[in-house]
């Protein structure tokens, strides 16, 4: 067996064997190119041609700078949204036609493609979601991973399809799980590419055809992606791409009687509206990740520096707009006041500001919204408990423009909402535990269940963190991220409870069979 030497410009949220000083040579580079294209005029592509509406149009900025306009783009009506998908519609047989063997070839070729261009993907959205360089490559190689771990997913399996056992001799069975038709994937601000691009190329290599819509802060990244699967070879009625408001087009988006499915990664706010609204007629299959409010428990026997540190990874990577990052803590009494100690000191020594720029850690938050739910949760803190670090937004400088806030860490009583609200903003809630019982059922109190971290040397605590904790994601004494991180083919990525739908993430061996519905065909052979 050979063994494959180690990508010199692969780089993963944590982890990296990549030759740096080339990737920030490449990177430079990149975000020289892409500046230079910012302004432009875009269109929706509704059957591969180029469509614009009377609506206001979008106009996108960089949350680093209100000034730097990236580009503008069409925001679309509800009769081009059911243009779009009754071209999707039309399409539908013909692409589950094509085999399963030819869907997968053209998804490598889009994996291909992304990694192509990943370092230009990554500088487009360090601009347009304010992602640091880490993190925003980490995005652009995560959509590639996943769009082949897909892939294989369905060679894997034969394209789904089996002979069955007979009940008589002249008959033919056969079992396979076939397309739904139409799907419409929604997706998020915070990683346009990465998400945009899991769904989307599962419910394209299943067999559907697909409208596709990303969040109004991030059309630019969402565009890439639609030109990339169409360069790969996904035909133009197969693949439709929708920028517009939610607020105008998103209930048209998944109230069309001819959408067979809703892949959907976003808040519960939506994702609840969707999944209550959109099998009024009859039960259909509906895939939602959601929210998070996802807890770090640290017990008396941790190793006290990596829980800081991976509390601080996890809590300020990307300003704490991931559904996985950590935004409470459970810390025991005996270690909390070691531990708080150098969670302060190492949050303070995190470099703030443009995020474009090599070695700025933290950047700002998306919009304006943010700021105000971000002033709005420091007043919680304030109210029910005491600010240990940071609590106002940043505007001296070259901070003025850009939505900028300080990473927040409040100390609060259990039962205060900092500690059971998503807010998608830095701030951190700490609280003291005194057992292990007490932690989880604080932990496992709220809503959601998606990611949770655990730092402890007993083995008899860490089986019982796993087998009582309620979410989908657990990682133990992570340094390099107390509840983030995860990646396609090696850590699952399932919500429970409010944080998902259908209790098989992304990343995992169980996606893609969720775009299929079975069909058994038996034949009475004369
Ligand atoms: P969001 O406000 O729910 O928006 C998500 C998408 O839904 C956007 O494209 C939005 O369009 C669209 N939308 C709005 N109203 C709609 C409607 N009535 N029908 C259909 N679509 C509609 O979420 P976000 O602020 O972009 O993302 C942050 C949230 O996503 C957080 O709660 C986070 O935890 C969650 N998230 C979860 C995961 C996971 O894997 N579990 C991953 C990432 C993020 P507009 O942008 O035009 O409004």
């Amino acid at each position: 067996m050979t063994v494959k030497a180690p990508d010199p410009m692969k780089i993963t949220y944590t982890t990296s064997a990549a030759d740096m000083d080339k990737i920030h040579a490449a990177f430079d580079k990149a975000l020289e190119k892409v500046r230079s294209e910012c302004g432009r005029d875009y269109p929706i592509y509704i059957n591969g041609k180029e469509v614009r509406s009377e609506l206001p149009r979008i106009v996108d900025t960089s949350p680093i700078n209100t000034d730097w306009v990236l580009g503008e783009f069409t925001s679309a009506t509800v009769e081009q949204v059911d243009e779009a998908i009754e071209s999707a519609y039309a399409a539908r047989l013909k692409w589950e036609k094509l085999g399963w063997r030819k869907r997968v070839a053209i998804m490598h070729e889009a994996a291909k493609l992304v990694r192509r261009d990943k370092i230009e993907i990554a500088a487009c959205m360090s601009l347009e979601v304010g992602k640091s360089r880490m993190e925003a490559l980490g995005d652009a190689e995560e959509a590639a991973d996943l769009i082949d771990y897909y892939a294989q997913q369905m060679e894997d399996a034969g394209g789904y399809q089996q002979k069955m056992n007979k009940l008589t001799p002249i008959e033919d069975n056969t079992d396979l799980l076939r397309p739904y038709g139409v799907f419409v994937c929604i997706a998020p601000f915070n990683f346009p590419m990465a998400l945009g691009c899991g769904m989307a190329s599962a419910a394209l290599v299943a067999g559907n055809t697909l409208v596709f819509k990303p969040a109004q802060d991030t059309p630019w990244t969402g565009l890439r992606l639609y030109h990339i699967f169409r360069e790969a070879g996904v035909p133009e009625d197969v693949l439709h791409f929708i920028s517009g408001r939610g607020s105008v087009i998103g209930d048209a988006l998944w109230r069309h009687p001819k959408v067979a499915g809703v892949v959907f990664t976003g808040s519960k706010e939506v994702g609840d509206r969707i999944f209550k609204g959109f099998s009024a007629r009859w039960v259909k299959p509906c895939l939602m990740e959601l929210g998070g409010k996802n807890a770090c428990i640290v017990m008396d026997s941790a190793d006290v520096d990596a829980a800081a540190e991976g509390v601080m990874k996890s809590a300020w990577g990307l300003q704490n707009q991931k559904c996985s990052a950590c935004s409470r803590v459970y810390v025991h009494k005996d270690v909390a006041d070691a531990f708080t100690a150098k969670l302060i000191e190492k949050t303070k020594a995190i470099s703030i500001g443009d995020p474009t720029q090599r070695d700025v850690y933290f950047g700002p938050v998306i919009n304006p919204n943010a700021v105000a739910t971000y002033e709005r949760a420091v007043a919680i803190g304030k109210q029910d408990g005491s600010i240990l670090s940071g609590g106002k937004r940043m505007k001296e400088g070259p901070l003025a423009k850009g939505h900028y806030v300080e990473p927040t860490i409040i100390k609060a009583p259990l039962t205060s909402a900092i500690f059971s609200e998503e807010f998608f903003v830095p701030v951190l809630a700490v609280g003291e535990i005194e057992s292990l019982e007490q932690a989880l059922a604080e932990a496992n109190k709220v809503e959601y269940g998606l990611t949770a971290g655990f730092f402890s040397k007993d083995a008899a605590e860490i089986e019982k963190f796993f087998d009582e904790i309620e979410v989908g994601v657990t990682y133990v004494n992570k340094r390099s991220g107390a509840t983030t991180g995860a990646w396609p083919g090696a850590q699952p990525f399932t919500g429970w409870k409010a944080s998902g739908s259908s209790g098989k993430g992304g990343c995992g061996p169980y996606y893609v069979m969720q775009f299929m519905r079975e069909q058994s065909r038996c034949v009475i052979e004369e």
